[in-house]
């Protein structure tokens, strides 16, 4: 298998080989095909597996083919995580990744001045990656719209239910569009994360490796 057979757009496979990347990790191989084809997606996986490219790649090339929306952008996708780490390395895949295409991306976490992420978000933003609380925090202030978000990605599910975010998870989730593509990453699968996939996914499918 390799990126080509994957159906990507030359300007995503070209980034990916210029991280010496030469073949799809065995997350990337099954959930590529499935996102492209717009499933929802219950992924299990843990970190050090390729899980960030495997959901950052098909997003950036659903978002590249839309004709986006006009004017001011609003977020058409949005990643949970549960660090500010995560968050950040998160990001800069979307930006090593989606570096020969126009799409824009923003992090957003707590324990830092919410005046540069304010600043940031009145800019317009394609894909916004944050952590749950400080996301709600700026929501709740009028910062952020999430009316247009098409695609949700909860990174490392476990880790924020461990975290104590799932009430912040909960409302993030009634602030997006019901008709969406979800894809829930997780490295354990606990009763309380089957709850939120049940919650979240609409006949998801489910890859493990
Ligand atoms: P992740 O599991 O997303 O944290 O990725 C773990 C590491 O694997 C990161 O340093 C990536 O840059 C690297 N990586 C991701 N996909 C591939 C690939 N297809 N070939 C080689 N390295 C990769």
């Amino acid at each position: 298998m390799t990126f080509d057979e994957l159906n990507l757009a030359p300007a995503i496979v070209e980034a990916v080989r210029e991280q010496g990347y030469e073949t799809p990790t065995p997350i990337q191989a099954q959930a590529i095909p499935l996102v492209l084809a717009g499933h929802d997606l219950l992924a299990g996986a843990q970190t050090g597996t390729g899980k960030t490219a495997a959901f950052t790649l098909p997003l950036l090339q659903r978002l590249s083919q839309d004709e986006g929306n006009g004017g001011k952008k609003k977020v058409r996708a949005l990643v949970l995580t549960p660090t500010r780490e995560l968050a950040a390395q998160v990001e800069e895949s979307v930006r090593t990744y989606g570096k020969n295409l126009k799409l824009s991306s923003a992090v957003i976490f707590g324990g830092v001045g919410m005046n540069p992420q304010i600043d940031r978000l009145r800019h317009g933003v394609d894909i916004l990656v944050a952590t749950p609380g400080r996301l709600l925090d700026l929501q709740q202030q009028g910062h952020l719209d999430l009316s247009a978000v098409q695609v949700l990605i909860l990174d490392e599910a476990d880790r924020m239910l461990d975290m104590g975010f799932i009430h912040d998870v909960k409302k993030i989730l009634a602030l997006v569009p019901k008709e969406k593509q979800s894809l829930l990453f997780s490295a354990t699968f606990s009763d309380e994360i089957r709850e939120l996939a049940n919650g979240l996914l609409r006949n998801p499918q489910s890859v493990q490796v």
